[in-house]
């Protein structure tokens, strides 16, 4: 039954984790042939104890027939001792809590030597030297000194993985392999015992269905190792070899390591203990499950979902667009999705350029000073013309081919969606809102410049015919409207006259801003600002012009955007709905299942 040292190793380490170790010791020389030692500081054995353990099958661990169905220990046929002892040099000291002194026993080649007191803290401690020398068929058979070391090391590394809050220690000779305090998690103890570039290519996980429960970490995708090394698996804690477990891991990977390499991942399955087979081979990690298919569905679906989760991949749903009723027009407007605007919020690193909650500045040129970057202001243009010509050759939103333009326009042909590569994805950019942000800055602006805005003369001036308390309030803003850009005269009872507007707003739409502005403010009792009454009446006109789409040339979708980029919010339209997602490239790269 004892193969090899780490065999012996691995016999030891479960006897100590069972005595309710806090604290484990392996040390080994010459590949654990000319020496080996596991020590802990668990409850021990008393005397009597210690003489029985050696006997065959006397086992501590099985009180009744039923245990053997739910056996929780590790060991619990009672053998590893008395066959180590058989061919070894093997010396076991112990000690009780209870017990004013530890006992030594002595066993050469399963010949007792002696049985002593000794002087010793509580727990265990066996030593086991010059392993199958008596057997020289055996010895034959064990491989070279670094094959053996490397299975107790890797064996170690097993056993401290599942055990994270028990202290372990593992010495080769003078040279400590590994040293590792009590730790809270797993992803801990990955990175004391491997090293912080496993830890920080795995991720932790959980999935529980059908009485099954699978944890651990699991590799991010992305990464992957030239060996299965590091496929590690454990069933009810235990480490075991399983062609389940491995080839579920594989097959939920194929898409996302690449072929040859391997997922990094150490998996714990919790299962009720009489779906398993332990007892197949006992000295075996091999292990098999009852109900193997249904465990290894679970392990695929586990997986898979979990990589998803890991990787942020949008689990294709049932696309079901909610609705809520818009607060201003009262219509009902597809519900924004909260998260999903956190979510593709673009990254500040890509808008280097962006005016971030500043105040405004005094000088409405200065957040204009990006417009029209191709520099070919067209006559033809729906917007207002900018007050200042551009003062920057500043290439943040430009066409196709200008290449060091951030964002680059690649078709604007859906109503009034625009397409713009960046560096980091694909931007889904709606013109409609970015140009109702714009002008809603540009209104709130004009209300902290100092200096007159700048109007722009109606080709036909409109009139206006106001009721007595409309015409009243109207009067009052006058001075105020007219700072913002307005240009509106008196000329008879409730009679005004509109001659120019300002330079934010559509002269075409002018006169409705001015009459929502006054409806606005007759609906309050015209106690609010005027500035309060000026935006929701912006709000209103942005409403109101829902779902008539204007065809924008690629120029104005480029000033649009450029616009947009210098907002102090280019995230939401004043309603609040989103202007632009950005997809990252990372997005794409989940749905084709490689690099791009
Ligand atoms: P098994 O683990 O299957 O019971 P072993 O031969 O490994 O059989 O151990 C025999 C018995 O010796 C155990 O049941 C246990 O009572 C005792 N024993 C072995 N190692 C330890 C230890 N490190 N601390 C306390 N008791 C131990
Ligand atoms: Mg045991």
């Amino acid at each position: 039954m004892v193969e090899r040292p780490a065999a012996v190793v691995k016999e030891l380490i479960e006897n100590s984790i069972d005595a309710g170790a806090k604290k484990i010791e392996i040390e080994f020389r010459n590949g654990g042939k000319s020496y080996l030692r596991v020590e802990d500081d668990g409850f021990g054995m008393t005397s009597d104890q210690a003489l029985l353990c050696l006997e065959r099958h006397a086992t501590s661990k099985i009180r009744k027939a039923s245990d053997l169905d739910e056996i929780q220990t590790f060991g619990f046929r009672g053998e590893a001792l008395p066959s180590i002892s058989s061919v070894s040099r093997f010396t076991l000291r112990t000690r009780t809590e209870e017990s004013p002194e530890g006992n030594e026993i002595l066993i050469n080649g399963g010949k007792m030597i002696h049985v002593k007191e000794c002087g010793m803290p509580r727990g265990t401690r066996i030593e086991v030297a010059h392993l199958f020398n008596s057997v020289p068929g055996r010895r034959k058979f064990l491989k070279t000194e670094n094959t053996e070391s490397s299975h107790i090391i890797h064996l170690s590394k097993l056993y401290a993985l599942a055990h994270p809050g028990i202290t372990f220690s593992l010495i080769e000779g003078t040279r400590t392999l590994f040293r590792s305090p009590a730790c809270e998690s797993l992803i801990d103890r990955v990175r004391e015992i491997f090293g912080k570039s496993l830890s920080e290519c795995l991720a932790p996980i959980e999935v529980e269905s059908e009485g099954m429960l699978l944890g651990g970490l699991l590799g991010k995708p992305g990464y992957s190792r030239p060996t299965r090394k590091e496929m590690l698996f454990y069933v009810n804690r235990r480490p075991v070899e399983s062609k389940t477990m491995s080839y579920a891991l594989l097959e939920a990977y194929h898409t996302y390591a690449p072929k040859g390499r391997f997922p990094p991942a150490v998996l714990f399955l919790n299962i009720d203990s009489s779906l398993v087979d332990i007892n197949i081979h006992p000295a075996k990690r091999e292990l098999r499950f009852r109900e193997e298919m249904k465990v290894r569905t679970f392990l695929i679906e586990s997986i898979l979902k979990s990589i998803k989760e890991i990787s942020g991949e949008i689990i294709p749903q049932e696309q079901k667009i909610e609705f809520e009723k818009d607060s201003i027009s009262g219509e009902m407007v597809p519900k924004i999705d909260d998260q999903l605007l956190e979510r593709f919020k673009p990254r500040d690193s890509s808008q280097p350029f962006r005016i971030t909650d500043k105040k405004p500045e005094l000088n409405l040129s200065t957040i204009r000073s990006i417009t029209d970057p191709v520099g070919q202001q067209e006559k033809t243009d729906v917007l207002p013309d900018k007050v200042s010509p551009p003062t920057h050759p500043s290439k943040v939103v430009g066409l196709r081919d200008e290449v060091h333009a951030t964002w680059r326009l690649v078709d604007h042909s859906h109503g009034d969606m625009a397409l713009f590569i960046t560096p980091q994805g694909v931007v889904v950019f709606h013109c409609r809102a970015a140009y109702e942000r714009i002008r809603f800055e540009e209104l709130e602006d004009s209300f902290v410049i100092k200096e007159k805005t700048s109007s722009q003369s109606l080709l036909f001036s409109e009139s206006i015919e106001l009721n007595g308390a409309e015409s009243g309030f109207l009067q009052e803003c006058l001075p105020k409207l007219s700072e913002i850009g307005f240009v509106i005269e008196e000329f008879g009872r409730n009679f005004f006259r509109m001659e120019a507007c300002p330079a934010w707003l559509d002269p075409e739409k002018a006169i409705f801003y001015l009459r929502d502005f006054l409806e606005i403010a007759n609906e309050s009792g015209g106690t609010k600002k005027v500035e309060s009454y000026a935006k929701e009446a912006m709000i209103k006109q942005a409403t109101k012009n829902l779902g008539s789409a204007e065809s924008y040339s690629e120029n104005e979708i480029i000033r649009l955007a450029n616009q947009l980029l210098s907002c102090r919010n280019p995230y939401t339209c004043p309603q609040g709905r989103p202007i632009y997602y950005e997809l990252p490239i990372r997005e794409f790269e989940n749905r084709f299942r490689r690099k791009l």
